[in-house]
């Protein structure tokens, strides 16, 4: 499986960021990489445009719906247009604070995964959550409720992301984030029989990837504030593959 290393930019990036980071060599540091970044949409397709197929450009959410009456919606079928090749569901800050819910994510899970989007669904526990014990469960549900609409992984991607370790500088060890995504991994087995690739998320940065890509169950990161700024960008991708 390759490394996959895909920057959520949030709110944040301007026309300059879009075009320093397409023209960039970030694809060089590795051809067994896929390195991608989600910009804010209004500069995927120009995103799109620059890179010229080196970087993988994607969404950070869509419409649970292909088209209608939803005022500030993003359907997957302009995304399918814009040639975007991937879309982010379910990321923590939608949930918290948009109210995303797994129902919501599976509906927008099955319509990226007939129109051929790659999904990158987000899981992840609150801190309180951990801390009564509450982790795989919480996971679990997350996991069989999004999933609860397809039948097969094609075109899916998991991304772990611990709630208390996003944006807080405060990264998952690397041997928590290991036991995490094998139960995942067992768990897609078990109801799929099948395997994808299971990102890990929060406080990802060119110093903790080496280690936290070194384990078995791990296939890359999404990361945030470290995908800002072009160099610490860059050497977190080198970091990355030095394993
Ligand atoms: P940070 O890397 O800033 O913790 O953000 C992680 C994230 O939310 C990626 O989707």
């Amino acid at each position: 499986m390759k490394t996959i290393i895909y920057g959520n930019w949030k709110m944040n990036q301007s026309l300059t960021e879009v075009k320093e980071f397409s023209q960039s060599p970030i694809t060089e540091v590795d051809s067994n990489m896929v390195i991608g970044i989600a910009p804010q949409i209004l500069h995927l397709s120009k995103m799109k445009e620059n890179s010229k197929g080196t970087l993988k450009i994607g969404a950070q959410n869509c419409s649970h719906k292909i088209s209608g009456a939803f005022t500030g919606e993003t359907s997957l079928q302009s995304l399918k247009e814009a040639k975007a090749d991937f879309v982010i569901i379910g990321h923590s800050e939608r949930r918290a604070l948009y109210g995303e819910t797994n129902q919501t994510c599976s509906q927008k899970i099955k319509l990226a995964q007939s129109l051929g989007i790659e999904a990158v669904y987000c899981i992840g526990e609150s801190l309180e959550q951990r801390e009564s014990s509450q982790t795989l469960n919480i996971l679990k549900q997350q996991i069989l409720e999004g999933l609860s609409t397809i039948e097969s992984l094609d075109g899916i991607i998991l991304a772990y992301e611990p709630v208390w370790a996003i944006g807080t500088g405060k990264s998952a060890t690397s041997k928590q984030a290991q036991e995490v995504h094998s139960f995942i991994r067992k768990l897609l087995q078990d109801n799929f029989k099948a395997d994808c690739p299971i990102l890990y998320g929060g406080s990802v940065k060119p110093a903790n990837v080496s280690e936290l890509m070194k384990q078995p169950d791990i296939n890359g990161a999404l990361v945030g504030g470290a995908s800002l700024k072009l160099d610490s960008f860059i050497s977190l991708c080198k970091a990355a593959k030095a394993e």
